[in-house]
């Protein structure tokens, strides 16, 4: 009798913990969560019991393996039942990694606390959540080096350093174990095919470490400031009056020359506005009383705002007059976004959409208005011509373009028509001066 009843509690026992839900339901309990680090085993449970209870927000797949074969788990975060934003505009993209150092637990779980903060937040109904939910993606991967995190050791299986193994200027500085060339792992290469084929249009890239209580903006492998520097420095500045007190420097200064880290290519190859944020290293709070999310608050505010304010982490340039006069084509130029551009050109295309003529190229500073004067040396105009603007996100060269539409109400034709070259269509041009000129006489009676 007493035997049948331990092989019915062992029997049991072994049902319950080969069945799945089960195991979901272990997974890292919050009270343990909040006083000790992931595992690749716990953040893998975490992840997948994310999946299961917020399928309208969390979309968890594996971008690839470790070179032990463990999977590199991507979150993509966000209200998915709207593909835009409610204004009919591409959402905002913000790309968020960490766990490139085996053993920089706190950095690690400080990106698992931004998507915790987001994705239980939207499940509280916190306003500030579902905004953002509804104009932003969030694509994070937490542990990229998950060998390394069960290890408790920086390198990789093959004792390389993540972080010097990306492909921009690989190897060109003092730094030990980059690997045999860039990309030789499947991590960063696994990552890297990530960042050109899904984020590559991302407007923040924040990449999580531990280490001195720093945020670094690019270059590491110069000393000089990123072409950027407006952008950065707003930032900087606004962090510093009104969230913490947190350094933010340009990390070749700010801690050290290094090359070929995933800061420096996620701007310098992707054109992504960058940070390294770096927690303090005073990491060995396991099993002490202060929670995890108290510990790394003041660093989730500093998320938080650079999330919050995606929006203007690139030029947004808006035209809000143009006028084509003898001159030349004269505009007034605003740019809403806090970083400036340098290449922007007037486009004018036929109505197929194929490009008949370009300006020369104008710069518009951040934040800033402009007037623009700028020639018309062999335009000629057609009868359903469209002009965008079309520009760089950022300075640095790697930056995406757009091309945006110039509001056509807001378009003069003030000219004799000299400067402009004849075209079939002159007819219109003509007539639409006639009927500027006759509106103009009206008015003038009036
Ligand atoms: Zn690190």
């Amino acid at each position: 009798m007493s035997r049948l009843w331990v092989v019915v509690v062992l029997t049991s026992l072994l049902v319950t913990t080969a069945s799945p839900i089960v195991t979901a339901q272990i997974g890292q309990p919050d009270i343990v969560q909040e006083h000790w680090y992931h595992s690749y085993a716990t953040l893998t449970l975490d992840l997948n019991e994310w999946a299961d209870d917020y399928p309208e927000i969390v979309i968890l797949f594996s971008i690839g393996q470790t070179e032990l074969g463990r999977e590199i788990w991507m979150l993509q975060i966000s209200d998915w039942s709207q593909e835009k934003k409610p204004d009919g505009t591409d959402k905002e993209v913000a790309y968020i990694d960490g766990g490139h150092h085996g053993n920089e637990h706190l950095g690690t779980e400080l990106a698992f606390l931004t998507a915790e903060y987001y994705i239980e937040g939207w499940g509280d109904g916190l306003q500030e959540v579902i905004d953002i939910l509804q104009t932003t993606e969030l694509h994070i991967l937490i542990m990229l080096n998950a060998d390394g995190n069960d290890f408790d050791t920086r390198w990789n299986i093959n004792q390389v350093d993540l972080n010097r193994n990306y492909d921009h200027y690989w190897n060109t500085c003092d730094s030990t174990q980059p690997g045999s060339s860039a990309f030789s792992e499947s991590e960063t290469l696994a990552n890297s095919i990530y960042m050109n084929e899904v984020v590559s249009d991302a407007d923040l890239y924040v990449t999580m470490h531990t280490g001195v209580w720093i945020m670094l903006y690019p270059w590491g492998k110069w000393p000089e400031q990123p072409s950027d520097w407006e952008l950065f420095h707003h930032i900087r500045d606004d962090v510093n009056d009104n969230i913490s007190e947190i350094p933010i420097r340009n990390a070749n200064q700010g801690l050290y020359p290094n090359c070929g880290t995933s800061r420096d290519y996620g701007y310098g190859v992707m054109g992504f506005p960058t940070f390294t944020f770096e927690t303090d290293d005073e990491q060995f709070l396991l099993g002490t009383v202060e929670a995890l999310s108290d510990r790394l608050g003041e660093e989730l505010d500093v998320m938080r705002y650079l999330v919050q304010n995606i929006w203007y982490w690139r030029a947004r340039l808006v035209v809000t007059s143009f006028e084509i006069t003898d001159n030349g084509i004269v505009a007034d130029v605003s740019n809403l976004g806090h970083a400036s551009t340098s290449n922007a050109t007037f486009h004018y295309s036929d109505s197929s959409g194929n490009l008949l003529w370009h300006s020369e190229n104008f710069g518009v500073n951040a934040t800033n208005q402009s007037e623009i004067t700028i020639g018309i040396k062999n335009l000629s105009l057609v009868g359903d011509g469209i002009w965008t603007v079309h520009y760089q996100k950022r300075v640095i060269d790697s930056s995406t373009w757009v091309e945006e539409l110039i509001d056509e109400s807001i378009i003069m034709i003030n000219s004799s028509g000299k400067g402009l070259l004849p075209a079939p269509s002159l007819f219109i041009y003509f007539l639409s001066i006639i009927t500027a000129a006759i509106s103009r006489k009206n008015l003038s009676i009036d």
